[in-house]
């Protein structure tokens, strides 16, 4: 396919004011966001700056939206690709697209490095399921340790890794100077639910004023990525019956085909 690999994005929009809950997260991405910015900081006193974290945790919980405002804190750009986009490609291309990926974003350092699903292409060997040849995702994943290996102590880039799936990686990736620090990004409890709530009923006119604390008790394992659907979902289905704002009954019937929607996907699984 011709799928765009990784794009880069200077724009600085993305915050943590944008990020809810989270908190024990965000406080260490806060580490790097400082890491970026000063770096003299740390190694003039003879610190090795890390090069790269993991973040661990199930779909929609906020992983690449964290990345993305570690990026924007800093003021730094941001480069990303999916592990996904190295399925079935030919051999040497996951390589030589990592190895591009990786001078662009040294060459505009301090930037911020993005590997969403890593899985994809850092599996343990005997644990695969990728679809290409086996040898061109170990290409991939040599590759991108080499790049890794090779940052000198001023090189300023950090690499982000998102995975749900930390149990299959090759422990090569865990190294130390590697992704030698797992950062978890759970599944929001009801109090972070009512915060993601707040940030996604920001651009929404309501008719009233909604109880964010009764959307989070009817939402119990939602991640954030569901309860911006259910927000988006309540404004289309007002705006489909002519409405000029949006209820809290339009907000109950988007959660509930929200509901609907995420039991057909479990029984797609199971
Ligand atoms: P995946 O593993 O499926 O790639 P992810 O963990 O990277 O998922 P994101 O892509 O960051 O999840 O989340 C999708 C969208 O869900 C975000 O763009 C945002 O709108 C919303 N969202 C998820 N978590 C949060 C959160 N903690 N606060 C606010 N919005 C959130």
């Amino acid at each position: 396919s011709k799928a765009k690999l990784f794009d880069e994005k200077t724009d600085t929009r993305t915050s943590f004011k944008d990020v809810a809950g989270l908190e024990g997260a965000k406080e260490e991405v806060e580490e790097i966001v400082d890491f970026l910015r000063n770096p003299d900081k740390y190694t003039s006193l003879g610190g090795k700056i890390p090069k790269g974290a993991l973040l661990v945790g199930p779909p929609g919980t906020g992983k690449t939206l964290l990345a993305k405002a570690v990026a924007g804190e800093a003021k730094v750009p941001f480069f990303s690709l999916s592990g996904s986009d190295f399925v079935e490609m030919f051999v040497g291309v996951g390589a030589s697209r990592v190895r591009d990926l990786f001078k662009q974003a040294k060459d505009k350092s301090p930037a911020i490095i993005f590997i969403d699903e890593i899985d994809a292409i850092g599996r343990a060997r005997g644990k695969n399921n990728f679809t290409g040849s086996n040898d061109e995702r170990e290409n991939t994943l040599n590759q991108l340790l080499t790049e890794m290996d090779g940052f000198g102590t001023n090189t300023n880039v950090i690499v982000l890794a998102a995975t749900n799936r930390a149990d299959v990686l090759d422990k090569a990736l865990m190294r130390a100077g590697r992704f030698d620090r797992q950062i978890y990004v759970d599944l929001p409890d009801i109090r972070e639910r009512k915060e993601i709530f707040e940030v996604h009923l920001r651009p929404i006119k309501t008719s009233e004023t909604l109880d964010t604390e009764f959307l989070a008790r009817q939402t119990p394992g939602f991640s954030g990525a569901d309860i911006a659907n259910v927000c988006n979902e309540a404004a289309l289905i007002a705006a489909r019956k002519e409405k000029k704002a949006v209820s809290k009954q339009d907000f109950l019937d988007a959660v509930d085909r929200i509901v609907g929607g995420l039991e057909k996907k479990n029984k797609i699984i199971t």
